[in-house]
């Protein structure tokens, strides 16, 4: 009898995260066997470069040498603690160290497990915080239309892509969405480098009407990344955080694809010069290793809740994996790393490389409609008329065929629908990047000629 290979054992017993499993059938699972530094490794020897950070969270490369130092070293010590009256040295050192580089209006760390529990935590909280301020009318949320912040049903509704939202919109909370600054197709015909964030006037109009029922807005700044890495400037989160101050509208910066440096600097908010009242990290917060999220407050929110037992103040919400000794270890490496070894600055130098070598490449290609980056991050979106900026027909999935293309010659692309992006670890070199342009532009040229 024939032996079945590990995919068809995956294929037999596993449902694979955001998929559709029939796909398998023509494309199956690939094997990781190891990793290293932005290199995946297949069971056959066939080498992929990671340019998508496995799914944005690998920070500094898979099976960096002092992050798996780290790991290993606390896991002699303790693997995992109740975290409701019991505490440990690395979590402790962790929240020393966050204080040191967060927006100056944050104080508090909630430690948690994943990105959607951050964004769950923050949404209860500043509803709660206005309950127990004596303010219950204000009780809903603002978020901006093609926002994305995870998968649970809380963080669903305050997200906008209808890809993932609109079959459970039965299941949601009330939300009041602000249309998105879309700088590539701006309504207002401005671009990124000269506007005064005309959109702004959106946003003024919701405000106006319903913040005296809205506990918060959340949004991600800079980069709206599930959206298809559409990228907006920092005077629109200055302006937000006016309208906040104004209107009494606290403010979540949903960092959790832009915290640690991957936009240049160690939080997109602080290109904008501005605190949020609430901020929730998670992805590059372990490197991209352990499954770990903090939902970061202000003292304002943190002393609403505070107050003796019988007054029911308590922020009563709880995950198993709460502050793990482990995640904590690593992200405690992640942070050392940074500080020592001018990872953010080499990665920014690198990024101007980046973006002077895709253009050149790709800029005059007669489907690239636009080539948008914000540090490492670079996307390439894909129109079927340069011009007028149509998109292709989405049936026809270009993006994915470009994939599978890719995929054949070592580059893990994985698109957001036509929009191909890089979202490296901070760590790529030069070669490493050229390598990345090489494999995307003969995809590219192939699929569409
Ligand atoms: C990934 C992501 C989330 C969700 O985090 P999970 O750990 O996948 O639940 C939320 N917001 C943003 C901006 C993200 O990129």
């Amino acid at each position: 009898m024939k032996m079945k290979s590990l995919e068809e054992i995956d294929l037999n017993l596993i449902w694979h995260p955001c998929s559709q499993m029939k796909d398998y059938e023509t494309l199956p699972p690939i094997v990781v066997d190891h990793g290293q530094g932005v290199w995946l490794c297949d069971i056959y020897g066939k080498k992929y470069l990671d340019v998508v950070s496995s799914w944005w969270c690998n920070l500094l490369g898979h099976c960096n040498p002092e992050i798996n130092a780290a790991i290993k070293n606390q896991l002699d010590e303790v693997e995992h603690v109740i975290f409701a009256n019991f505490t440990h040295k690395p979590i402790i050192e962790l929240a020393e160290q966050l204080i040191k580089i967060v927006p100056n209006r944050i104080k508090k760390f909630h430690f948690n497990d994943n990105g959607s529990a951050a964004i769950e935590c923050a949404l209860k909280m500043c509803f709660q915080y206005f309950l127990q301020i004596g303010k219950p009318k204000k009780k809903y949320f603002m978020c901006l239309t093609d926002g994305y912040h995870g998968e649970t049903i809380g963080a669903l509704s305050v997200g906008a892509l209808d890809l993932y939202t609109e079959l459970y919109r039965p299941l949601m909370i009330k939300t009041f969405p602000i249309e998105s600054p879309d700088c590539y197709r701006c309504p207002f015909q401005k671009n990124r480098e000269n506007c005064q964030c005309e959109c702004i006037t959106c946003a003024e109009k919701i405000f106006e009407e319903h913040a005296d029922e809205t506990a918060a807005i959340i949004l991600e700044p800079l980069l709206q990344g599930s959206a298809g890495m559409k990228i907006y400037p920092p005077l629109y989160l200055k302006k937000i955080r006016e309208l906040c101050d104004k209107y009494d509208v606290l403010m979540i910066a949903d960092e959790i694809a832009t915290g640690f440096g991957r936009t240049g600097k160690m939080f997109a908010c602080d290109h904008a010069e501005i605190s949020p009242d609430v901020m929730c990290i998670s992805k590059g917060l372990t490197g991209g290793y352990m499954p770990m999220s903090a939902t970061c407050v202000s003292q304002k929110i943190y002393d609403a809740f505070y107050d003796d037992y019988s007054s029911g103040k308590a922020f009563m919400h709880s995950h198993t994996y709460a502050g793990n000794p482990l995640g904590a270890a690593a992200a405690l490496a992640v942070q050392k790393i940074l500080r020592e070894k001018n990872i953010i600055q080499t990665a920014q130098e690198n990024s101007i490389w980046l973006t002077e070598e895709l253009n050149s490449t790709l800029g005059n290609h007669k489907n690239v409609g636009e080539i948008r980056h914000l540090n490492l991050i670079h996307a390439i979106e894909l129109v079927e008329d340069k011009k007028n900026k149509k998109p292709f027909d989405s049936k026809k999935r270009f993006g994915y065929q470009i994939y599978k293309n890719a995929l054949k010659k070592g580059l893990i692309l994985r698109p957001l629908g036509d929009v191909l992006y890089f979202n490296p670890p901070l760590i790529i070199n030069r070669d490493e990047l050229k390598f990345a342009i090489d494999v995307t532009t003969s995809s590219i040229n192939e699929i569409l000629d």
